[in-house]
């Protein structure tokens, strides 16, 4: 089987052959969520289209250690150089301390990606725990001559960095244009120019989160931590640093001119993007008032909702869009990817009720190669999705007796659901456990008060029938003195 992972460089826009530059190891970074909110739908395609990369590099058996940090140093509002830190905001609002703002939205996020089937990362290194690293780097970046202190502060050279190396390679901005459609600083500020972004900022009197340093008491600039983590856990070079396409510009260039200008070379091989959701085709925006947290859409506790979506039908959801294509939220997007997820999740348990014939009459390999075919195509999931649907057309057809199926196809087809669904999809079935349990052990309970009734009326058919296909559901019972007790296998 050919297993070429391709994927898309945002940094030359052009599907790559995955190459990593140490073989078998693969390092890859990935901007986590700034834990000053609850989690939201907007962290969902991230988290997800980030887990699916995670997954087939692993499958792919390369050793991958993925780092994905946590923005917890209190950023100012809009990400701009003057106004309120959002923890601290935060904080005073609900009377909290800064970090138990911080680590109350962590728990939170990290409750909710297990919901989703996102598999932790192997490092999760916090902002705030990382202030020497982040002031080492400043202090080499002021020492190559691409920073200058203003007043206690420090800020990024862009146009002196701009002469010697471009700046905007990643984004496609050019200097010369930003320059013109920015405003005139009016004196007052510290920065030379306006697209001059902080390393390190002087903390007012009010702010609570400050660090000492050698230019002031104060916090660094929101791009720094993910320059100075990344390089700390995965080298000066590494592979894949992935992130939202919202924060291709201004945050991934300017760590890009932030790694250049410490150490004269970009630290990045493959710059990965995931395009943003929608909902009804607008912007998820709490001035919009279609601000979606995971836990209204886990409840439908949110007056755009028509019902409670489960983890898995918006894992699914997100899946079945490409993660470079735009994905728009609506209710109807929503029961729809319910309903497909329902009738995919039935193939594994099809396939462990189907007998086996002498000979198959379809193509199981060819199968096989269309679902590596489509993952290798840049993650493409939305056509490795509309493959294994094809499969569980086969497979009803198998069922109800139309196709048949030989022994060893049986059994690889029953390994592509395993690997594809729930090994790189990393889609599971909920019907056994979390909210279906009651009314599973309730069905189970009442299939066993009518095998009883029938063992009674001397009827060993029925009861025989229904111990026996239980049992091929993977359900086993047993008879004890209290009654019955049930294990799913
Ligand atoms: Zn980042």
């Amino acid at each position: 089987m050919d297993k070429n992972l391709f994927i898309y460089n945002t940094l030359g826009r052009k599907k790559e052959k995955f190459e990593p530059l140490k073989p078998p190891f693969v390092g890859m970074y990935v901007c986590g969520p700034t834990v000053y909110s609850e989690t939201h739908l907007g962290h969902a395609r991230p988290a997800i289209t980030f887990d699916l990369l995670f997954r087939y590099l692993k499958h792919l058996d390369f050793k991958v250690r993925y780092v994905r940090n946590i923005t917890d140093v209190g950023h100012l509002e809009n990400d701009a150089d003057e106004g309120e830190d959002k923890i601290e905001k935060k904080a005073r609002v609900e009377q909290l301390e800064p970090m138990e703002v911080a680590q109350k939205y962590i728990n939170d996020y990290h409750k909710y990606m297990e919901q989703l089937n996102v598999e932790p990362p192997n490092i999760e290194p916090r902002a705030s725990g990382h202030i020497i690293e982040q002031q080492l780097l400043i202090v080499k970046i002021l020492k190559n001559g691409f920073a200058y202190p203003a007043n206690g502060s420090v800020y990024f050279d862009v146009e002196k960095y701009n002469k010697k190396y471009k700046y905007g390679k990643l984004s496609g901005r050019v200097l010369e244009e930003l320059l013109d459609n920015t405003r005139e600083l009016d004196g007052k500020e510290e920065k030379k120019r306006s697209f001059d972004f902080a390393l390190w900022k002087k903390a007012s009197p009010e702010h609570i989160m400050r660090w000492p340093s050698e230019w002031s008491d104060g916090f660094p600039g929101w791009h720094l931590e993910c320059s100075a983590m990344s390089v700390k856990y995965l080298g000066d070079k590494f592979d894949i640093h992935g992130g939202g396409m919202d924060l291709m510009f201004p945050h991934h260039e300017c760590e890009i001119a932030q790694n250049i200008a410490a150490s004269g070379h970009d630290a990045v091989k493959y710059w990965v993007h995931n395009n943003m959701i929608t909902i009804n085709g607008q912007k998820m925006a709490r001035s919009l008032n279609n601000f979606i947290t995971l836990e209204e859409l886990f409840t439908g506790k949110h007056k755009l909702l028509k019902q409670a979506y489960s983890p898995m039908t918006i894992r699914f959801f997100i899946l079945q869009a490409h993660y470079r294509s735009t994905l728009d939220f609506s209710n109807e997007a929503l029961q729809a990817a319910g309903k497909g997820l329902q009738r995919l999740m039935t193939a594994p348990k099809t396939l462990q009720i189907l007998k086996p014939s002498d000979n198959s009459t379809f193509d199981i390999i060819d199968l096989e190669k269309k679902c590596y075919e489509a993952i290798n195509d840049d993650l493409n999931s939305a056509i490795l999705i509309s493959h294994l649907m094809d499969g569980v057309r086969m497979i009803n057809s198998v069922k109800d007796g139309t196709d048949k199926i030989s022994k060893p196809d049986l059994e690889k087809l029953i390994s592509i659901y395993k690997i594809f669904v729930e090994e790189i999809l990393g889609l599971k079935d909920e019907s056994d456990g979390g909210n279906n349990k009651e009314l599973i052990g309730g069905l189970i309970k009442l299939l066993n008060d009518i095998r009883l009734k029938a063992k009674t009326t001397k009827d060993f058919t029925t009861s025989d029938q229904i111990r026996n296909e239980l049992a091929k559901l993977g359900v086993e019972i047993k008879d004890t003195k209290e009654g019955f007790e049930w294990i799913i296998n």
